[in-house]
């Protein structure tokens, strides 16, 4: 297993977290991006129908539909929040969320965020940086981690050491020396933010004293100097689910940085990637592999070994068989992830043409094609018709 580790100071994109993969809003109600609001109300009539809470008692995965539907289409029929989507995409109401999924538990705080942000850009922050929040988050992390295709199958418990940021512990994360305590700042009287006027604009700004935090330390902590965290390796020990995939993430709440002054700590997310297997491709919980076979086993029919992930297991080959036939071993394949469905492992033969022959072989071989006639026409009818078509398209060409 390979590890290698990024640190992200931007927060991760989350598209493909595993406990909630994000689909585009307009994806989930089947709509247009230029869907008008009536066509969104509809589609959400419908779907809602569909997947209510109501008649899909306890099951777990049309309730996360339901949720996933419901919030889509409360983006899509809020104006403002329907331009932010368009415009950066989920990404516009996951800022400094915390938490981050499941809806809008954040609610205004994160609009407030993003606003903060495209308006700190439009007037170039004014030296007091562009800190909003009050608490600062720390910041995500990323792990990647490689993992054959039979450890994504079947999962895997992985220890992984990572560098952070944790919480100090002789100031409990506060910065202040023990003993003492953080003051409220006088500029900002503890509220981590001054209005700034620029323009015609009012703005929010993070208050340049306490950089943000509401509080001044005069007495810092001696382990931490103030910042109230630590760096430190720590190892966890991650659960890998059975059945991840390449561009799968796991997401450990609260395992990113800590953040500075007490602040949550970031998440830590486990970017997961499969290596490619000399036998099997995985498309979605498929399983496919390329089996080759002699060409008297084609014709006449048998039995042959495939390899599965679980071992060996039989096949029977029909006679008459031709190459790139593929069959299908039910509930072979990979068992999903997220809905737990078994995909199947298919097969596809592929006809080894004989190399080596002795002068006998050769012998048996020109005395088989012999015997099938001039044309062969009865033994490979496929090759006839063939042959018939494309005489009669250079007939076509010349008439
Ligand atoms: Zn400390
Ligand atoms: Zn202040």
């Amino acid at each position: 297993m390979i590890y290698r580790f990024i640190r992200s100071i931007a927060a991760v994109e989350k598209s493909s977290v595993i406990d909630m993969s994000k689909r585009d809003y307009y994806e989930v109600l089947g709509v247009a991006k230029d869907a008008s609001e009536r066509d969104i109300k509809k589609a959400y009539k419908r779907l809602a129908m569909k997947y209510h809470p109501d008649r899909t008692a306890g099951d777990k995965e049309l309730e996360t539909k339901f949720k996933e539907v419901k919030e889509a289409y409360e983006i899509l029929t809020d104006d403002q929040k329907r331009q932010m989507y368009d415009q950066y995409g989920h990404a516009a109401f996951e800022q400094g969320g915390g938490g981050g999924h499941g809806g809008f538990g954040g609610g205004q705080g994160d609009f407030g965020d993003i606003f903060g942000d495209v308006f700190g850009d439009i007037f170039g922050g004014g030296g007091g940086g562009r800190r909003q929040s009050r608490q600062q988050r720390g910041a995500d992390l990323r792990y990647n981690m490689d993992l054959s295709l039979e450890e994504a199958v079947r999962g895997k418990e992985v220890e992984i050491k990572v560098p952070t940021w944790v919480s100090c512990s002789p100031c409990d994360g506060s910065g202040a020396k023990p003993g003492s305590k953080p003051k409220t700042c006088t500029t900002c009287h503890g509220a981590g933010q001054v209005q700034m006027r620029q323009g015609f604009f009012a703005v929010q700004q993070s208050c340049p004293t306490c950089q943000g935090t509401g509080q001044i330390i005069s007495d810092p902590c001696n382990s931490c100097h103030g910042q109230g965290r630590v760096e430190k390796t720590k190892t966890l020990s991650v659960k890998i689910p059975a059945g991840v995939d390449t561009g799968d993430r796991i997401r450990l709440s609260g395992e990113g940085e800590a953040g500075a002054h007490g602040a949550p700590a970031g998440d830590l997310y486990v970017q997961v990637s499969v290596r490619e297997h000399p036998i099997f491709v995985r498309e979605a919980n498929n399983l496919y592999c390329e089996v080759p076979i002699g060409f008297t086993t084609a014709a006449l029919g048998g039995e042959i070994e495939v390899p599965t992930l679980d071992g060996r297991a039989k096949l029977k080959i029909p006679a008459e068989s031709q190459t790139g036939k593929m069959f299908r071993m039910r509930g072979k394949g990979v068992k999903s992830v997220r809905s737990g469905a078994v995909g199947d492992l298919i097969c596809k033969v592929v006809i080894e043409t004989p190399v080596n022959l002795n002068e006998r072989q050769r012998e048996l071989l020109e005395e088989l094609e012999l015997s099938m006639g001039k044309d062969g026409s009865k033994n490979r009818p496929k090759e006839k018709g063939f042959f018939d078509g494309v005489k009669k398209f250079f007939d076509d060409l010349t008439k």
